[in-house]
């Protein structure tokens, strides 16, 4: 059920920021766990092809598992954590600063839905060897780690949590159909003041989809239009 009025404002206004305190100011509560594995399906150094990022240089790690079932997802590969092995947080960390030239940037966690795993101790290792910590997640487990950036993207498959709904800092709904601007509305209106919003055509859709967006951007242009630039230049 989703959060209203006076619920989602104390959520916002003084849980949020005392768990941002614990996330973000108290280092120490987090930097100091920086072992343990997880399932890794693949990682690869590349550019952030959407949202906020887009263009960056950008060190991806997809980790395996998901419980969401999107119909249309590209990465199905990634459902099953077992398929995938058990790789330590020093050898992930390790590799991506080997392959990144030893020049961190922005280290983006992906899935599958990462937050099937708790990432405290990923990010902290992350953050340590100087990475900037990005997620991209659809909400649907509970938030763990610390987060340079939450890249929240709402499944009708599976509902975002609402506790995880505030740590949004952009909020990126893809569009299958007309009955998803809805959606869209419905979670633009429950993400923090200042969350950046884009719609994204879904990649099999986009030659039906992203006129529509189009169109609608014109008419709400507090939206943005992301588009899966990586796909358009051929690199992962
Ligand atoms: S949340 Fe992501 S990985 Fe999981 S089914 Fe949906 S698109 Fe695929």
């Amino acid at each position: 059920m989703l959060l209203k009025g006076a619920t989602q404002r104390l959520l916002i206004e003084v849980l949020l920021p005392v768990t941002n305190y614990f996330y973000e100011i108290c280092p120490l509560m987090t930097a100091t766990i920086t072992t343990g594995t997880l399932p890794v399906m693949e990682s690869f150094y590349t550019l952030q092809g959407e949202g906020m990022h887009q263009g960056k240089a950008a060190y991806f790690i997809r980790l395996g598992g998901c419980d969401v079932g999107c119909v249309w997802c590209d990465v199905k590969d990634s459902w099953d954590a077992a398929r995938h092995p058990q790789i330590s947080i020093e050898t992930i960390v390790e590799k991506a600063l080997q392959e990144t030239n030893r020049q961190p940037c922005i280290a983006v966690v992906t899935g599958g839905e990462p937050l099937m795993h708790d990432l405290k101790a990923l990010t902290a290792a992350l953050k340590a060897a100087g990475f900037e910590t990005n997620i991209e997640t659809s909400g649907s487990s509970p938030l763990s780690g610390s987060w340079d950036w939450v890249c929240l993207s709402p499944k009708k498959f599976k509902a975002p949590l609402p506790e995880v709904l505030p740590f949004a800092n952009e909020l990126k709904v893809v569009v299958f159909n007309k009955t998803d601007f809805e959606w869209a509305e419905k979670y633009a209106a429950l993400v923090k003041p200042g969350c950046k919003l884009y719609l994204q055509p879904e990649w099999d859709k986009a030659a039906i989809v992203t006129p529509l967006l189009v169109d609608y951007i014109k008419l709400h242009p507090q939206w943005q239009l992301s588009l899966q630039v990586h796909k358009y230049i051929n690199v992962p």
